[in-house]
């Protein structure tokens, strides 16, 4: 039977960030590309990037910052389980501008193991800081 609503569920290693029934998922950061997840979906397990889950939910558009983890989706909900996430409102966005300010002065001299750590700090500080705006 075809479902209208999604569970979607988010739990990062400090709790549980978001659990609620939703209209629709619009986008999810997988690995392997951006996707948006509608009742009725296909099953799935992928895992995720750094990125933002965007949701609908009561008619308004919410969302949630992502670092890394895993998804899986099946007719009627998402599971998510990530590194660490946030709902937008709950982001400090005075940190992550800190953070991105350490991360691009790491940047600059960074050798090639540094490289990848302060280059996935760079990207999380400046996705919460994009969504923290919205
Ligand atoms: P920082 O250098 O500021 O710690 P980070 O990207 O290294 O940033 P994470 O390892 O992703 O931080 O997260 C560590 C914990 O801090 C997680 O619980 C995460 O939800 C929280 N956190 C990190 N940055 C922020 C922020 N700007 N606002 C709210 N919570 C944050």
């Amino acid at each position: 039977m075809e479902t209208s609503k999604i569970t979607l569920e988010v739990v990062a290693p400090h709790g549980l960030v978001v659990r609620e029934d939703v209209d629709e998922v619009n986008a999810i950061p997988g690995s392997e590309g951006e996707f948006g997840v509608q009742p009725g979906h296909m099953n799935l397990v992928t895992t995720l990037k750094i990125g933002v889950i965007s949701y609908k939910s009561a008619g308004s558009e919410k969302y949630v910052f992502i670092n890394s983890g895993y998804a899986e989706v099946t007719a009627s909900s998402i599971s998510i389980l990530a590194d660490s996430a946030e709902k937008a409102e709950d982001i400090d966005v005075e940190r992550a501008i800190a953070a991105k300010q350490r991360a691009e002065e790491r940047l600059k001299h960074a050798d090639n193991v540094d490289f990848t750590r302060a280059a996935a700090a760079l990207e999380r500080a400046t996705a919460r800081i994009q969504i923290a705006k919205r």
